[in-house]
């Protein structure tokens, strides 16, 4: 789904953010990107999404390569990515349904229809009641979720997050991983970058690990939570947490 092939970026300044990276993340893949802050995470995701293009090498979509893209495809492109942030960029005067529903508006979808995207992409993350709330009015886990509802009103292959949990405590970050597990459990591709190793031990999964912009190891790491953690979590979150987890 996502291949880099000897892709290096350089800043002006002679910064370098990313060395001949080369891998392979496949269709339906849950990854974390980690490594030291300075490394190239960032880097790697914009490029993922042509926020920046590489100096060398190539970055690849499904078989596409997405530095030759001319501009009048790169949204279609964006349409299938989702990008979600550490901050969570949300407007706060306006509802939770209006953030959300934000991009089809943008497109020119109707309101019933947008109405059911954002309820669906709400529903994923456990807020469709929330559709009439304004942003403060919700907690910083609960703001994270809604951002990341955003990030799947099209119904993205990839989702991708560059420092998802950074401003928030240990169990909300475990919240809004559980909703990436879920969200990749539907098939879509998750790529996230984050410095905490507790999450990674704690979900597993492909482990990219960064160091000055080399990619210094890839591993695949089997999580505390197995499948069955995953039902439950469907089932009755609540009661999974009351439990202090699995
Ligand atoms: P990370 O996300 O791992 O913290 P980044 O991709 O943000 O790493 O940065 C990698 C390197 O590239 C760092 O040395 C950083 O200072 C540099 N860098 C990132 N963005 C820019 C930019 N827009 N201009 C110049 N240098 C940059």
């Amino acid at each position: 789904m996502i291949q880099f092939l000897n892709v290096s970026k350089t800043y002006e300044e002679c910064r370098v953010a990313l060395d001949r990276v080369t891998f392979e993340l496949g269709r339906g893949e849950f990854g974390f990107l980690t490594g030291p802050s300075g490394a190239g995470k960032t880097t790697l995701l914009r490029l993922i999404y042509r926020e920046a293009l590489p100096d060398s090498g190539q970055v690849l979509i499904r078989g596409r390569n997405v530095g030759a893209l001319p501009l009048s495809k790169v949204p279609f492109l964006r349409r299938r990515i989702g990008v979600v942030f550490q901050d969570c960029r949300l407007i706060d005067r306006k509802t939770v349904f209006e953030n959300v529903g934000y991009l089809p508006r943008v497109l020119g979808i109707g309101l019933r229809d947008r109405r059911r995207l954002a309820y669906q992409a709400l529903r994923q993350v456990g807020l469709a009641h929330r559709m009439r709330s304004f942003p403060p009015e919700l907690s910083r886990g609960e703001q994270q979720r809604v951002a990341i509802a955003r990030a799947l009103i099209n119904e993205p292959e990839i989702l991708l997050a560059d420092e998802p949990t950074g401003n928030l405590d240990p169990e909300l970050s475990r919240e809004v991983f559980r909703v990436f597990r879920q969200i990749n459990a539907t098939g879509t591709t998750v790529l996230a970058a984050t410095h905490s190793p507790a999450l990674i031990t704690e979900f597993g999964g492909r482990v990219l690990v960064l160091d000055r912009g080399r990619l210094v190891g890839d591993q695949r790491l089997v999580g505390r939570h197995g499948p069955d953690y995953l039902q439950l979590v469907q089932e009755e979150p609540r009661r999974v947490a009351r439990r202090g987890g699995p």
